[in-house]
């Protein structure tokens, strides 16, 4: 028997995918079909990722923007599945015992008041800030509301870690993590954690749509991902943004009035956020084996066992320091991850767990993980792979810990670009507005 939660929840199905009893079933409750595309002024667009298609002429027929979901052929019949779920009601939805900071508070009775009148809201919060906690009282008012909730970010990282905190806290709410490297299947669920690409495959799903990191990659100007957030909203539905780091559009709403905002300049534990020291190298990271003011500061983490994150900008030159660092510290304990290590996860656990004492790492973890009292080094600060933007998520991972507010963050370059002045002045704002 098939289960038909998999189908539920306003999924896009091909119905060729379908058995005609399956097809059958799904419209007697509540799903719509359609064609795979549709006309605007001449042009054809995919209506699952809403992407033009080639012109009628060229060899190909299909849609080759969302194909990795699998392939829609301008022949095709796309079935909508019903959205509109009642869910069982339970006598209280959120556990947690925490407790919020009067920041904190404030951003949520702001956010509860755009819940009530359907309009997004961005809230724009310091690197540990403590964001996530302050979408807890959201969701719970949703899912009173027997209403359905999508949390989202363009990072699968982000998912991962996010996805065990919500369970912890809603126990007794269904919840589904989905994202392309997950075996778990989709299955209607209240709450879904998953990546932005999964959105792809909703239409009218969700009425309180949360995208976290919503300036990174590879969301940032993508155009296929912000429609299709769009378009697995409800009509009268909810969107917020977190961000540390809000993109220049996003603000340009809120400037317009389309969209409301929360700030929070201030550390959940109300330290401010490190100010990272910056060094100009007059040599190649890789200078004399490892350049010598680089090795000064090793040498200090090696004798004192501070735990550090390195970052780099490419792999390459985070493999070739990883040899030169072995050569140089045979003892030192250390792991070295990148987007396309399999064992990342792992590898960031062994971290965590203080199994080992160093982690190099590209830009794949300078946001959603935290970790206690690390140091934080930047390698070639200057490179074109960190953005200001970047590098001031970078900066945050130090100091997230009450105990260990100010842990040091250093910047190594050879060229002193904006995007280092940039960063390392934000930095600055952020903390002079906590003072005022
Ligand atoms: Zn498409």
């Amino acid at each position: 028997m098939t289960n038909l939660n998999e189908y539920f929840g306003g999924r896009i199905i091909n119905a060729k995918e379908l058995t005609p009893e399956l097809k059958r079933t799904l419209l007697d409750q509540g799903a719509i079909q359609t064609a795979a595309t549709y006309q605007i002024r001449g042009e054809r667009y995919c209506r699952r990722c809403l992407m033009r298609l080639p012109q009628k002429s060229e060899k190909y027929d299909y849609c080759r923007h969302c194909i990795n979901l699998g392939k829609i052929s301008s022949s095709d019949t796309l079935l909508i599945t019903n959205a509109d779920i009642i869910f069982p009601t339970q006598e209280k939805y959120l556990n947690w015992d925490g407790e919020l900071t009067d920041n904190q508070r404030k951003g949520v009775h702001e956010l509860l008041n755009a819940f009530d009148r359907h309009q997004d809201h961005l809230i724009w919060a310091v690197t540990g800030a403590g964001k996530t906690e302050m979408i807890f009282p959201l969701i719970e008012q949703a899912l009173i509301n027997q209403q359905r909730v999508a949390i989202c970010s363009p990072r699968v990282d982000v998912c991962i870690e996010l996805f065990p905190r919500l369970q912890k806290v809603f126990p007794k709410t269904a919840i589904g993590l989905f994202h392309g490297k997950s075996l778990e299947k989709y299955h209607l669920t209240q709450i879904a954690v998953m990546t932005v690409h999964q959105l792809i495959r909703f239409e009218k799903a969700f009425d309180v749509l949360i995208i976290d990191e919503v300036d990174s990659y590879p969301l940032a100007g993508n155009q296929m991902l912000h429609q299709a957030i769009k378009k697995s909203k409800k009509s009268i539905g909810m969107m917020v943004y977190l961000s540390a780091t809000p993109p220049k559009e996003l603000l340009q709403k809120v400037r317009k009035g389309q969209i409301t905002l929360s700030k929070l300049y201030q550390r959940f534990h109300g330290h401010p956020l490190p100010e990272p020291h910056c060094h100009l190298l007059f040599k190649e990271i890789d200078f004399l084996g490892i350049n010598p003011r680089l090795r000064l500061k090793l040498n200090q983490v090696v004798s004192s066992h501070q735990r550090l994150m390195i970052f780099f900008s490419s792999i390459p030159v985070m493999e070739k320091f990883a040899q030169k660092l072995k050569r140089y510290y045979p003892t030192l304990s250390f792991v070295s991850v990148s987007s396309l290590d399999k064992e990342r996860l792992e590898k960031v656990q062994r971290f965590r767990e203080h199994r080992v004492q160093v982690i190099l790492t590209t830009t794949i973890l300078e946001r959603g993980v935290t970790f206690k009292r690390v140091m934080v080094l930047v390698l070639n600060a200057d490179a074109k792979e960190f953005s200001k933007t970047s590098l001031i998520q970078i900066a945050g991972r130090a100091g997230r810990d009450k105990k260990y507010f100010d842990d040091e963050v250093h910047f190594y370059y050879r060229y002193y670009n904006r995007q280092i002045r940039q960063a390392c002045k934000e930095i600055e704002y952020l903390n002079q507005q906590v003072k005022k």
